[in-house]
């Protein structure tokens, strides 16, 4: 059965029994503590959380997830991907235990004539959390099967939390036993607490149903918890590994083999020559091959750029896995121009954003691809200097420190240098490399520590929020408010008041403040209250409904004349003029980018404050000083036309619709959306922000830079409204000046330059001439005071300050002037700017001597730390070591007279 017909008829089943089908979620979590979506509950926790009330007591989902943890299981297991897809029920209040245990079992073992899958009952096994006798009794129910069949498993894989205080519940996962040949003989009598790990791949884990009925106030591990009461709605969560499931209904081994990702490993034994199935190690790299191209080009669907931290990160190490993997295959040509598009077609006809947006995912994925084989040949040229050091210091072992630092600043992964090294004739200091990674590993640690206590603060808020309910939020209404103090904390503690000079954190009832978000800054402003003044340092939005405002009190005691006395709210009226100026100003620049390259382009990042914008876009080329030039001719020619702007609510299908951008990563209400317009349907856009009403307020947009933010992004930036203004006025002040210094009209200014700066270029010329002329002069002395070693005449002598062509020219002259009847050597060591130059030219009877300019100059550069070679008579090397040519010159002299 292909997976197109599995999730058909999963959805089928359940929109059958009342189910309101939902579609999946980007796979960017609206959840701070959350990298990627990695299960079906994800887009529902407000309505388990009882945040928010859902609008139906049944739904049922096919979830894309992506488990970054499950990474290093890839292609080992037979059944773990970074991306795949999650089959869900869930029930909120409505049917319990007994439902999606029935409901669960009827479509695995309806027969497929039936519109089930058809699955042998025999093979399948229940399992529960230790002593859920409620559980066990309606799967005899609903399964006819008697209780020694079904398996009773412990916490650790049978209890369900999400890690903190909150709902939990016991979990009844189902298995299926694929036979002896996935692992050995069991007895579901001595199985548990914890599944055998010898057995997980024979037991193979297909669905998780999870009953939430518990309340906890604690959660210390996946064991060790306190449950305080049940909750008064008890819900439903289930989770069916689609991959899985196909795995078994298409008779594959594992999960990488099945109708929609296998073809992925049939055009990479094609483009390596190697053959599928021939070699355990090979068959690894396949399916990480396989499953990571699927995995990145979902990513980068949704929205994900690759970076260097957080998500881009993990999407640059699964492409760079993906390319590298291919490497060890045999192939060093780009790879995914020929591998994304099988993926893209099998996938593609599930999402077809993959299929519209092409354009922009393929660029983004060969652009990185590309970056990666630059890094590869950098830090190939590192390696070989590395390795070009331990050789000439006598040993065969490459630091540890040397591979860390190759991987931890190239990004060269380990079993690359490796392999490098082997094949160099070295080995690594393994443990070494080892160490250090677990250092950083530490390290990594401990700020995702640190991180985790900031986030456990969304508490207090959570308290608040529950206690007086949502702000009233008056940012699009009004600059002022006279408001109700409602909370105050100092340091995420509540307290009474503030003294003068304090930093706290104030909750108001109502407030005109607009907090940052959808990248413009937080409003400034005051809050005045009986006897004193606040100043307004920050306003954030920590939880949904709930506004703070960072307050520094400038003057009186906060609190101290009664808490609950109204207070005054007051957004500085100018600075809010500046805001909207930037942020519509903001939308204007995109409409305009879009008009010049296409719409293509598209905004990845923005972050506006009054006077000032900018705006991240993915792109992988720069833009040249016409594009640049026109963008902001366009911007402007928009803000003379004097549009109209507008916001309107409405829901995000038809903003979708109507045409408008919905940037990936930023969270909508699943209600209404707010567009904002521009001239119609010029600029549509996805907006909370606060905007001019006429575009002509913006009063203009000076664009004052374009440049690369990391691959595959550019950013553009421009001043607004009067910023804009005093932008263009010191430009001209600096004219000005010039002009004044130069003595000359600023129509004139650049040809003026342009002479100065060729004068300049003639002068130093000239210089140079007559320093070369006087190294040169000194030539016919230094041939008279050439030393001996033996009967050789020995010429060895640096000229600090010459550069390589001054080199050679002085060390042929030096050779030119010496008694061509004697054995010659002239060794000439200079060098500008940190590069060291070497030059060594012999006469013939030097060379009848047996010696060699080519062996000198290799002598010579293995110190200098650089190389270098050419002939017997003359040859010429560098080095990056200036402290060691005196040794270098000394050395010339050992190796003439060891000759
Ligand atoms: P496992 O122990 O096999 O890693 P899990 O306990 O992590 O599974 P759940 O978190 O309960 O799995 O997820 C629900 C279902 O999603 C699983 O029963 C399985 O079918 C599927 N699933 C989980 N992780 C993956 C993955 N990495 N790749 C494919 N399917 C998965
Ligand atoms: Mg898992």
């Amino acid at each position: 059965m292909d997976t197109a017909e599995i999730r058909r008829r999963f959805v089928a089943h359940f929109e059958a029994a009342g189910h309101t089908v939902v579609p999946s979620a980007s796979l960017l979590a609206d959840d701070p503590n959350l990298l990627f979506v990695p299960a079906g509950m994800v887009p529902f926790k407000p309505f388990f959380l009882g945040q928010e009330t859902p609008p139906y007591t049944r739904a049922t989902s096919i979830q894309k997830c992506v488990r970054t943890p499950d990474i290093e299981d890839v292609g080992k297991t037979t059944r773990h991907g970074t991306f795949f897809e999650m089959c869900g029920n869930f029930s909120f209040g409505d049917y319990f235990k007994e439902g999606a245990i029935e409901l669960a079992w009827e479509l695995l073992t309806k027969p497929v004539e039936d519109g089930g899958y058809g699955l042998d009952e025999s093979r399948l096994y229940p399992s529960v959390l230790v002593g859920d006798d409620e559980a066990i009794g309606y799967w005899m129910k609903a399964t006819g099967l008697p209780r020694e069949r079904i398996v009773q498993l412990g916490n650790k894989e049978n209890y369900w939390s999400m890690g903190v205080p909150g709902p939990g519940g016991p979990c009844s996962e189902i298995l299926y036993d694929r036979g002896p040949e996935w692992g050995p003989d069991f007895d579901v009598a001595t199985l548990g607490p914890d599944m055998p790990f010898e057995l997980e791949d024979r037991l193979l884990e297909i669905w998780n149903l999870v009953f939430m009925q518990d309340e906890l106030s604690a959660v210390r591990s996946k064991e060790d918890f306190d449950i305080s009461g049940s909750l008064p709605k008890k819900n439903i969560d289930t989770g069916m590994g689609l991959d899985r499931v196909a795995l078994l209904l298409q008779g594959k081994q594992n999960m990488y083999e099945i109708d929609v990702v296998y073809p992925v490993i049939a055009k990479a034994e094609e483009l390596t020559g190697k053959r599928y199935g021939d070699d355990a190690q090979d068959d690894v790299r396949f399916r990480v091959v396989a499953d990571h191209v699927r995995s990145s080009m979902m990513l980068i669907g949704d929205g994900v750029t690759p970076g260097n931290d957080g998500r881009g990160y993990v999407l640059r190490r699964l492409l760079r896995r993906a390319v590298r993997s291919m490497r060890l295959l045999g192939c060093e040509d780009r790879v995914l121009p020929e591998l994304m598009p099988v993926s893209r077609d099998r996938m593609g006809e599930t999402y077809d954003n993959l299929v519209s947006d092409w354009p922009r995912i393929s660029q983004v994925a060969f652009a990185e691809e590309d970056a990666f084989r630059k890094t590869l040949q950098a830090g190939t040229q590192i390696f070989d200097q590395a390795a070009g050091e331990v050789r000439s210091g006598g040993s065969t072992v490459l630091p540890g420190d040397r591979a860390f630092a190759l991987h931890d600043t190239f990004g060269f992964p380990i079993d690359l240098t490796l392999e490098m090294a082997s094949e160099a004739g070295l080995t690594v200091d393994e443990a070494g490399f080892r160490a250090l990674m677990v250092e950083q590993r530490e390290r990594a640690k401990a700020d995702a520590r640190a991180k985790k206590g900031s986030h456990s603060d969304t508490g207090v808020y959570r308290g608040i929020l529950d206690d007086f309910g949502p702000t009233e939020w008056l940012a699009y209404e009004t600059l002022q408010t006279e408001s109700r103090p409602l909370a105050l904390l100092r340091e995420g503690i509540a307290v009474a008041t503030l003294a003068p000079g304090e930093i706290g954190e104030l909750v108001l009832d109502r407030t005109p403040f607009y907090a940052e978000s959808g990248g413009q800054v937080a409003d400034a402003g005051v809050i005045d209250f009986d006897g004193g003044q606040l100043e307004v340092l920050d306003v954030q939005r920590p939880i949904k409904g709930l506004v703070v405002h960072q307050v520094r009190v400038v003057d009186g005691e906060l609190g101290a004349g009664g808490a609950k006395a109204l207070l005054h709210a007051r957004v500085d009226p100018e600075w809010r003029i500046g805001a909207r100026q930037a942020h519509s100003g903001t939308h204007v620049v995109h409409a305009a980018l879009r008009e010049v390259l296409g719409p293509r382009a598209l905004q990845s990042g923005s972050y506006n404050r009054p006077g000032y914008l900018r705006l991240d876009f993915g792109w992988t080329t720069g833009l040249s000083p016409e594009q640049v030039r026109d963008i902001e001719q366009v911007s402007n020619n928009a803000l003379r036309a004097d549009l109209a702007v507008g916001a309107d609510y409405m829901t995000l299908e038809q903003a979708k619709e109507w045409g408008a951008i919905a940037l990936f990563g930023e969270t909508y209400d699943n209600s209404k959306v707010r567009v904002v317009e521009i001239g119609g349907p010029w600029s549509r856009e996805l907006c909370g922000g606060t905007h001019v009403s006429h575009s002509s307020q913006i009063g203009t947009i000076v664009v004052t830079g374009e440049a690369s933010v990391g691959s595959g992004n550019r950013r553009i930036e421009a001043f607004t409204g009067v910023e804009g203004f005093a932008y263009l006025a010191r430009e001209r002040d600096v004219v000005g000046q010039l002009t004044g210094l130069l003595k000359t009209q600023p129509d004139d200014l650049v040809g003026r330059v342009g002479d100065l700066v060729e004068r300049l270029r003639q002068a130093e010329k000239e210089i140079e001439k007559g320093r070369v002329a006087q190294l040169l002069a000194g030539a016919g002395q230094l041939a008279s005071s050439a030393t001996r070693v033996g009967d050789v005449h020995v010429v060895a002598q640096r000229a600090d300050g010459a550069s390589g062509g001054d080199v050679r020219t002085l060390a042929l002259d030096v050779r030119s002037r010496m008694s061509p009847s004697e054995p010659g050597v002239v060794v000439i060591i200079g060098g500008v700017e940190g590069k060291v130059a070497v030059v060594a030219a012999l006469n013939d009877e030097a060379r009848s001597r047996g010696l060699s300019a080519n062996d000198l100059v290799r002598a010579v550069g293995a110190l200098l730390g650089g190389k270098g070679g050419g002939k017997d008579d003359v040859a010429q090397g560098g080095g990056t070591d200036a402290s060691r040519i005196d040794e270098a010159l000394a050395q010339v002299l050992a190796e003439v007279a060891r000759a």
